[in-house]
């Protein structure tokens, strides 16, 4: 088991890898930074949109536009700023044109969201809008149907309350949806006060079979060590946002 102090150094670890990241080729040529996520290294609630826009592309951090503003707006009408909470994305590149993202990008960049979930132990993940609801469902099912309904599931290797909600960009523009989000998140302090569910086992350790020692010619059975390449620059603690 990892203190939080060494979950947030592994965070920081897997942003320095992420920030040199060339899984999707048309990504990695077209964006001006990777968005990593932003916020509390230890929060117990974390947001889950789409991907970023231009202004986060500019900029590096996650919801700065108008749709981030709104997402503001609503934690503040739960008594919650921006650095209590870590908000990040199913894609960590922006897509040219804002198109939408491709299921092979989906695909590339669910590891590095997994990891997340994984190092940051939130108790509540909120699914903003359709791509991050089916990814972490594995199901096709639509936000229309979900939102507002917690339910248990396991992401990564945590136990936790996926709850989707609408997207704030789909809810600037539709009344009716802006009221639907806001009714949808006043019952994020219920559903953060309520016990953590029951972690699943880690994997038990095969039991090790001891191996003799190989010693060929009086010539040594250790290998030379492989040279481990240089991390990517130090990530900035101010991009990251971490807390
Ligand atoms: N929309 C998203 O889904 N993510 C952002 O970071 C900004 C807008």
């Amino acid at each position: 088991m990892s203190t939080s102090a060494e979950r947030r150094e592994q965070l920081k670890a897997v942003y320095a890898e992420a920030r040199g990241c060339t899984r999707c080729p048309e990504l990695a040529r077209t964006r001006t930074q990777v968005v990593f996520g932003a916020g509390h290294a230890d929060a117990d609630l974390m947001f889950v949109g789409e991907a970023p826009g231009a202004r986060e592309d500019e900029q590096g951090i996650p919801f700065v536009g108008a749709a981030g503003k709104l997402l503001d707006q609503l934690l503040g009408e739960v008594g919650l700023v921006r650095s209590d909470v870590f908000i990040n994305n199913v894609l960590n590149c922006r897509p040219p044109g804002n198109r939408d993202p491709l299921p092979e990008e989906i695909h590339n960049c669910q590891d590095y969201l997994m990891r997340r979930v994984e190092l940051i132990e939130p108790r509540v993940v909120c699914t903003l809008g359709n791509f991050a609801t089916k990814l972490l469902r594995a199901d096709a099912t639509g936000i229309s149907r979900l939102h507002g309904q917690a339910e248990i599931r396991v992401i990564g290797n945590r136990a936790l309350r996926l709850y989707p909600l609408f997207h704030p960009a789909a809810a600037l523009y539709t009344r009716s949806l802006l009221d639907t989000l806001r009714a949808d998140f006043a019952r994020l302090p219920e559903l953060l006060a309520l016990a953590l569910p029951e972690q699943p086992q880690p994997p038990q350790p095969e039991p090790a079979v001891p191996q003799p020692a190989v010693l060929e010619h009086g010539v040594g059975s250790e290998a030379e060590p492989e040279p481990v390449a240089d991390l990517p620059g130090t990530p900035s603690d101010r991009q990251l946002g971490l807390f």
